[in-house]
């Protein structure tokens, strides 16, 4: 058997080596009223892994039971972001595929005196509930008879009653210490259009309820959720006890993905994107799966951020740099080489004639990448800030009377600057060093700074897009996350790359020397490069 790489996996084996089950079958259950962020991915990771690993069965179950919240849009979206992780399902279902089950289930329990139709309105039941020192009271509509409970209940079902008019509860225990035993509703009157059944059902069951006898009809053995249902955990066994469900699914719980700048909720991500705080659900700032792959960020650096964070039995929050450490380890070692200019600065080399080709390492990392030739001349592009007039100690990019190497071609000597009415640099002359060329530089002269550079006379104008994180930083944690909007999150500044960008193929990931990873792709014509990640890291390991 593989060997258990956490506590889920570890209660899994024992099953299986007891007896207690033949194979593994789990269940991702998204309810598809948003789409899927990066901690979907994380329970992704530990359905579909999971039943991977002991070659089990994951299905793809949306939890529809909530009719005025979803929508076909969403179950779309989540279909094609498992996809993009490359996961498969066994079965797609839909907790509507169950609905006359479940009704039949609720029929059960009312005939075995374990459920009862109450008129209190939902205010009164809250009321009524008790607290965590207090039991509840019992509803004066406990002890209806069987025979009018089924009339009721049937009544429901016909449509005869408005919404909260009346509810079905679960007749367990209102002096429980667990509150959710104390006679949870379980079904509710509801006249509103289901995105599948459409108007066949005017009573929906309360997900409590619903969830175990899905997880029954589909043969799910590990029901695995977040830590947030450990306190339902009685009520969903209460249900396959008293329904007989044999062999009766575990439910297990684990810690939610948190992680710092980022929001990890749907009903906040679905403001963002109908305020037009974010260009959309794919907005590359975004933490949903969606916003993630349009941000270029590959699926495997995902999964591999999963699978180190681990799975463990209590929340925490993880930092932000961590999973920008993952995903440039991964860019570093695929993602070639390319050369643009974010802020533009004109660099003429004036003994320079003509023009050549010189190689440049595609991807240094990774040995078998090779070599492609890229445009030189004396008309380059250098970056802006790679030049200073007044320049600080240690500064060994281009300064006046200073060496400095451009990356993969030669030494340059700056001379001269440039400048307008105001001081500002508008170019820079330098003289190059013809025996220093990178490969074959026997000039003798150290240059200790190596800056990247474009070839003015072939490079294309780029739209270069950064972005920022749409949380501020954790001093602001605490407060609300309206009030830690980042409001200036994108950057777009207007730069130069070499030509080989413009033909490169879209959606490629690219490292930008000096700069960091960034996404090729072309809109109305126009070339974009747009940030994934920084180089710079923030981690402290
Ligand atoms: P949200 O609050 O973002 O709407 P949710 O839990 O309501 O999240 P569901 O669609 O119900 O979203 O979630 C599907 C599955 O994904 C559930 O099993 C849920 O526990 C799990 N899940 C959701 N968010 C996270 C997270 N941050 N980390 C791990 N698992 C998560
Ligand atoms: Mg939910």
């Amino acid at each position: 058997m593989a060997e258990a790489e956490n506590f889920i996996q570890q209660i899994i084996e024992d099953d299986l080596r007891s007896g207690k089950i033949a194979s593994v079958q789990t269940r991702f259950p998204p309810e598809p009223n948003g789409y899927l962020h990066i901690g979907h991915a994380k329970s992704m990771f530990v359905n579909f892994g999971t039943a991977e690993k002991y070659g089990g069965k994951c299905n793809l179950f949306f939890d529809d039971t909530n009719p005025s919240k979803e929508k076909t849009e969403y179950v779309d979206a989540i279909k094609r972001d498992i996809r993009f992780l490359g996961y498969e399902w066994a079965k797609e279902c839909y907790a509507s595929d169950f609905f006359d089950t479940i009704y039949e289930f609720a029929e059960k329990l009312i005939v075995d005196g374990k459920a009862f139709v109450c008129d209190l309105s939902a205010e009164e039941i809250k009321a009524t509930r008790g607290t965590l020192t207090e039991p509840g009271q019992e509803s004066p509509y406990r002890n209806r008879s069987v025979e009018e409970n089924l009339t009721l209940f049937r009544e429901m079902k016909a449509g005869k009653y408005a919404d909260g008019e009346k509810c079905l509860r679960a007749k367990i225990d209102m002096a429980s210490p667990n509150v959710n035993l104390r006679d949870p509703v379980i079904y509710r009157i509801l006249h509103a259009t289901h995105h599948r059944t459409g108007d066949k059902w005017c009573i929906y069951p309360m997900y409590d309820y619903a969830h175990p006898i899905c997880d029954y009809l589909q043969g799910v053995t590990h029901s695995l959720c977040t830590l947030e249902f450990e306190d339902h955990r009685p009520l969903y066994d209460w249900v396959g006890i008293n329904l007989g469900f044999d062999p009766k699914p575990r439910q297990i719980e684990f810690a939610r993905l948190n992680v710092t700048n980022l929001v990890m909720s749907k009903r906040y991500l679905k403001k963002l994107v109908e305020d037009g705080s974010v260009h959309g659900w794919d907005d590359p700032r975004m933490p949903t799966l969606a916003g993630l792959r349009n941000r270029g960020i590959p699926a495997e650096a995902i999964k591999d951020f999963c699978s180190r964070i681990g799975v463990a039995k209590a929340n925490s929050e993880c930092e932000i740099s961590y999973f920008e450490a993952v995903v440039r380890d991964y860019l570093n070692a695929h993602a070639p080489r390319a050369m643009a200019v974010t802020d533009p600065l004109k660099l003429t080399i004036t003994n320079y004639e003509g023009s050549e080709e010189v190689d440049f390492e595609i991807n240094q990392t990774d040995g078998n990448a090779g070599t492609r030739k890229v445009p030189f001349s004396g008309e380059l592009f250098i970056e802006r800030s790679d030049f200073s007039l007044d320049p600080p100690p240690k500064y060994y990019r281009g300064r006046i009377g200073g060496y400095v190497r451009l990356k993969n071609a030669y030494i340059v000597r700056c001379d001269e600057a440039v400048t307008d009415e105001n001081g500002n640099v508008t170019e820079v002359k330098a003289t190059y060093l013809p025996e220093s060329r990178s490969g074959s530089d026997t000039s003798g002269v150290k240059a200790k700074g190596v800056i990247h550079w474009v070839d003015a006379n072939s490079c294309k104008d780029v739209e270069i897009r950064r972005y920022e994180h749409l949380l501020r930083d954790a001093d602001y944690a605490g407060q609300d996350f309206s009030e830690r909007m980042n409001e200036d999150s994108e950057h777009i500044l207007l730069g130069k790359a070499e030509p080989y960008l413009a033909t490169a193929e879209e959606g490629t990931a690219f490292q930008l020397m000096r700069t960091g990873y960034y996404k090729k792709c072309t809109e109305n014509g126009k070339l974009v490069l747009s940030e994934i990640v920084s180089l710079k890291d923030n981690f402290n390991k």
